[in-house]
């Protein structure tokens, strides 16, 4: 078996990625489909795969394989992913990656270093769960807790979750009250308020939002933010967005 040069290598993966999967929102891939979107990606250095990507004799891929997971260097898109949780503290990788939600982590990275400067985003959940077995332990879901940006940090706790909430009434106070249907609590012309609309909005087109239409913060949602609907789950994410692949 002999490994090609990246050139070469992309010249023989050409047949293999039709068109659409390049356009395609990273929730609704097939595994084959974000297979060979990884392929490029790491061809391409946007994403550093546990092994290198390996051609058969034939020329067929024998890693990574169709429905494999993967741990990622935390250099993906161009951009620094900092653990930010006490498990994950230290970790030079992620934890093992679905392909689809590998796509997400480095598409969610290009834009927001092209739009934002982001150089750095802090992460939890990438392939490290509660247990194995939720979203995280499976690989199908990002932590999102903040990032820095040329115009500075934004932590979603500091920036966002801890910010007071300015009822109609005028009224300001620390958390919805209990009958409430939220919004979005930031002012969108403010800095924070400005990333993370932007950080929600891109994320409804790429990540698993609701059945059949994109959502605004306050909507019920796949994405779960510290405006989200659900009271419980509300309390859960005041200090990051969570976005994750359809499974
Ligand atoms: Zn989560």
């Amino acid at each position: 078996m002999t490994i090609p040069d990246p050139v070469t290598a992309l010249l023989m993966l050409k047949h293999a990625l039709p068109p659409p999967a390049a356009s395609k929102p990273a929730r609704d891939l097939t595994q084959a489909e974000a297979r060979d979107v990884v392929v490029s990606y790491a061809l391409n250095r946007q994403l550093e795969l546990e092994k290198p990507v390996a051609f058969g004799r034939n020329g067929n891929l024998t890693f990574p394989l169709v429905g494999a997971r993967s741990t990622l260097g935390l250099d993906i898109g161009g951009v620094h992913f900092t653990p930010d949780n006490k498990k994950a503290a230290g970790w030079t990788r992620t934890g093992s990656m679905d392909m689809r939600t590998a796509v997400l982590a480095v598409r969610l990275a290009q834009h927001l270093k092209s739009r934002w400067g982001v150089t750095t985003i802090f992460w939890g959940g990438m392939g490290v769960g509660r247990a194995d077995t939720d979203r995280h332990g499976k690989g199908f879901a990002i932590d999102f807790h903040g990032a820095i940006t040329r115009i500075g940090k934004f932590d979603v706790f500091e920036d966002w979750g801890k910010q007071p909430i300015t009822l109609p009434n005028g009224t300001k106070v620390p958390k919805w009250p209990p009958g409430t249907w939220p919004h979005f609590r930031l002012d969108v012309d403010t800095r924070a308020g400005g990333f993370f609309y932007d950080v929600y909005h891109w994320l409804t087109g790429e990540a698993a939002d609701a059945r059949g239409k994109r959502t605004s913060i306050g909507d019920n949602s796949y994405i779960l933010c510290p405006d989200m609907p659900d009271i419980t789950w509300r309390d859960l994410h005041q200090d990051h967005i969570h976005c994750e692949i359809d499974r």
